[in-house]
């Protein structure tokens, strides 16, 4: 029986994938990763959006480049094929970024571009807990 791997979202496991063309590595998840036991995915860049890109906030249930493009598509797009590929490795558990408007689960950014947040879940984070998957972010699995 094989162990089971975890999702993760990409950019924490060292794949330079954020807006601004950064990661946000955590050491362990990187090591998992590298070694077979964890699965990295970036609902962003998998719905089509590019590397480096323009930063999304969600308001009213939708998703916006902070230059008011509507990106809506491209997240929902790219959740459902990190969520075939959690499903294809037979993930149950996810650590995922936080306040991310695609990973973040809780707490995310308000919408407005200011900085304030707001309770609330990223589009990704919510399709994986609709889909009975168990989501933490990485400071909730005490990685930060
Ligand atoms: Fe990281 Fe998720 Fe944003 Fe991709 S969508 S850069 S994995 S937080």
């Amino acid at each position: 029986m094989n162990p089971e791997k975890i999702l993760v979202s990409a950019c924490l496991a060292g794949i330079p994938c954020r807006y601004d063309g950064t990661a946000r590595t955590v050491p362990l998840l990187e090591e998992l990763y590298r070694n077979g036991l964890a699965v990295p995915v970036c609902p962003e860049t998998a719905g089509g959006l590019p590397v480096p890109r323009k930063p999304s906030e969600i308001r009213d249930g939708r998703v916006y480049h902070n230059d008011g493009t509507d990106v809506t598509d491209a997240f929902i797009r790219g959740s459902a094929e990190c969520m075939r590929i959690c499903t294809e490795n037979r993930c149950m558990k996810a650590v995922l970024k936080a306040k991310s408007p695609a990973c973040g689960k809780g707490i995310i950014y308000s919408g407005d571009f200011s900085g304030t947040l707001c309770e609330g879940n990223g589009i990704f984070a919510q399709m994986l807990a609709d889909n009975g998957i168990e989501v933490m972010t990485e400071e909730e699995a005490c990685l930060r």
